[in-house]
């Protein structure tokens, strides 16, 4: 293909290039300060990557006034390892497993073949076809990360994931280029559509991955707080808010399609005993072993909430009395016959079940927890260890 025909010097595009890409490096690098801790080291890999790859570019564009051995092999091998340094941050920030070995063997790769295309056999065109071989590997790496990482809303993955897969596409294309027309590039800094194409995209990836890379983690953030606001801290079951939006449009639902909605509200005998007896720490303990022995009685629809103190609720739609009392009741046995481990301290903890059903009169969630409330407080007085239903569940109390 003939060059390109219009003024355009590669080197200074190359250097505007590097510029940019550091600058959003020190942005990135202050900004990170600003993000939760859990980022951190995704960030610091980012920042790394956009420092390594300006590094690479101002080598590349020195090539008339350094040694070949610097701005042929340091400088690839500061790319290659820059968008090594892209893979281990999405990785990381995947909480993926990051194949440290098989991303910088690809850099040693791409370390070798300039050398050898560079310094022992000089082979422009081999040289390049390789080097693009190995970074539309790795940039392809990047672009699949993202696709495939779990939990980041459809839109904003794009941005960092078009970014990636369009320069590995680029690669690609190069390598196809050269191979069918070897001989259109003759000096590394000619001004063929290939080589501009390249450049340019290798100019705007950091740019617009960066900004995708923060998008996906003020993403990430902002669902981890809407996260944090619905769920009990301690047990990571759902808080008293949410638990009572969700009875809410329980009830809504239930009304809806005509089906049963039962409740059970779970409280711990005695828990001020552990407290006092074994120290807060334990209690906190308890609390967390407490609820995943209720969770191992549920079923995946069932909604497990945290009223406060050692107070639980179980929201089980689509269940009548009996079956919620039947439900009530293996919670209990699955609590009295056999003791919480609490480090290795085995505790005996019982448990008073109050189980009320979605009556037709019910017009508020409040309506129907007040009658749970009320039926775990008889099973308090009646002795504790025991499962209650309310009156209106149609359903007797195995106590009564
Ligand atoms: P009852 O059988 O009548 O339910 O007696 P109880 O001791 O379980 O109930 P009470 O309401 O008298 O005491 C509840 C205790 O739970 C008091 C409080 O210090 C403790 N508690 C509440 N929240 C927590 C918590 O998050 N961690 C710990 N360790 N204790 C808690
Ligand atoms: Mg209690
Ligand atoms: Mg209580």
């Amino acid at each position: 293909m003939p060059p390109v025909e219009w003024s355009f010097d590669i080197r200074s595009g190359l250097l505007v290039g590097a510029l940019l890409t550091l600058l959003i490096g020190v942005v990135l690098a202050v900004v990170a300060r600003a993000m939760p801790a859990a980022f951190r080291p995704a960030m610091n890999w980012w920042v790394a990557a956009t420092l390594l790859q300006p590094a690479g570019f101002v080598l590349l564009s020195q090539r008339d006034h350094l040694p070949a051995w610097v701005t042929i092999v340091v400088a690839n091998a500061c790319i290659a390892g820059a968008f090594a340094a892209y893979a281990v941050a999405l990785r990381r920030f995947h909480r993926l497993t990051v194949p440290h070995g098989l991303l910088w063997g690809m850099v040693a790769l791409a370390v070798a073949v300039s050398a050898w295309f560079g310094l022992v056999q000089y082979d422009l065109t081999k040289r390049l076809i390789a080097i693009s071989i190995v970074l539309a590997w790795m940039l392809g790496y990047c672009a699949w990360t993202i696709y495939r990482g779990p939990d980041v809303r459809g839109l904003v993955r794009h941005v960092a994931g078009s970014a990636f897969l369009l320069a590995a596409i680029i690669m690609v294309y190069r390598a196809i280029a050269l191979t069918w027309d070897p001989g259109q590039v003759i000096a590394v800094f000619q001004l063929t559509h290939v080589q501009l194409l390249t450049y340019a995209v290798g100019s705007i990836l950091p740019v617009v991955a960066t900004v995708g890379f923060l998008l996906l983690c003020t993403d990430r953030s902002q669902r981890d707080l809407e996260r944090a606001a619905r769920m009990d801290y301690l047990t990571d079951v759902y808080n008293r808010r949410a638990i009572e939006e969700l009875g809410t449009r329980a009830i809504a639902g239930a009304r809806r399609h005509g089906m049963p909605l039962a409740l059970q509200v779970v409280d711990i005998d005695h828990f001020k005993r552990i407290n006092d007896e074994l120290g807060h720490a334990a209690g906190d303990l308890a609390l967390v072993r407490a609820v995943e022995r209720i969770r191992e009685c549920l079923r995946a629809e069932d909604l497990l909430g945290r009223l406060g103190g050692e107070e639980f609720i179980v929201l089980m739609p689509n269940t009548d009395g009996a079956s919620a009392a039947a439900a009530a009741e293996r919670i209990r046995v699955a609590f009295s016959e056999r003791p919480l481990d609490l480090r290795g301290q085995p505790r005996r903890v019982t448990l008073s079940i109050g189980v009320a059903v979605l009556a037709p009169a019910d017009r508020l969630f409040s309506q129907l927890l007040q009658r749970g409330d009320r039926a775990m407080y008889a099973a308090k007085h009646a002795g504790r260890d025991l499962v209650m239903a309310d009156a209106m569940s149609g359903w007797e109390s195995p106590a009564d």
